[in-house]
């Protein structure tokens, strides 16, 4: 392990920093996790970034995020399954300066765990097995749902979204899943709600016939506002899916 110094856990610069400073605070919340050392934190860098490729690093990011390893976390960059990036030991009071740092670098997107922190594969952009684009659905998905109020508003949503049957966004284990599928040459998209690769691992239950590509981020909004109608006070999206079953969405997304 790395060589850790003996610090206190509570940082009161990094109190006054939080209380100050809103943006701040929601990287603080979404893009930062405990650790188990006194006066660290784990941070995730997200490649999120609204309008972005889900999981793209440019080099010039690559660079940058290279020398903020060295001064901020060991040296050490991890790559998570989630397509974002992680800092796994960063000290309390340097989170502020690296924050700002990440800001400048579109890295520090505070959306990690909400619905735009979509896992994605390539799709027919990049993938000649692919059946369907999946980037520019994320993207768009990205760019309709950019609010951050609304997004913390609905909580924890995950979005896995693949562009043929090989399935490796794993979309059958989505919150949401959107599989990429080719009908006489056009791109629809079946959409499977409830999944799960979590405790309690679920695949998803399929919401209905596929849905054309001028069509998916309308489904993904009616499939949103009909949680926001159904769930209970503190009711997370998967639980709301597990109690509810897909019917009301169902009914939501084929109306005319
Ligand atoms: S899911 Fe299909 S389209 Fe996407 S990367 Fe895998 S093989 Fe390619």
């Amino acid at each position: 392990p790395p060589t850790y110094e003996n610090l206190e856990d509570f940082s009161p610069a990094l109190d006054s920093q939080l209380a100050e400073n809103k943006a701040f605070s929601n990287w603080f919340n979404h893009n930062t996790a405990e650790h188990k050392i006194a006066g660290y934190r784990a941070v995730i860098l997200s490649l999120k970034a609204p309008g972005s490729p889900p999981g793209d690093v440019t080099e010039k990011q690559l660079d940058a995020i290279a020398e903020l390893a060295d001064q901020y976390s060991f040296g050490l960059i991890r790559s998570l399954h989630s397509q974002n990036l992680a800092f796994a030991d960063v000290q309390k009071s340097g989170l502020f300066n690296l924050w700002q740092a990440l800001e400048k670098l579109n890295l520090a997107t505070p959306n990690i765990g909400t619905l735009t922190d979509i896992i994605c594969c390539p799709g027919l952009d990049f993938c000649s097995l692919a059946n369907a684009t999946s980037i520019p659905i994320a993207k768009e998905i990205s760019e309709r749902f950019d609010d951050l109020d609304y997004l913390y508003d609905l909580g924890e949503i995950n979005i896995k979204l693949s562009g043929c049957m090989n399935g490796c966004a794993h979309q059958s284990v989505g919150h949401i899943g959107i599989l990429g599928v080719d009908k006489k040459g056009a791109e629809w998209y079946q959409i499977t709600l409830g999944g799960s690769s979590e405790e309690n691992a679920t695949l998803g239950a399929r919401l209905g016939p596929a849905v054309s590509k001028a069509n998916i981020t309308d489904a993904i909004e009616k499939i949103l506002d009909t949680y926001l109608e159904l769930r209970l006070e503190e009711e997370a999206f998967l639980q709301t899916v597990r109690r509810t079953g897909v019917q009301p969405f169902k009914e939501k997304v084929y109306a005319n």
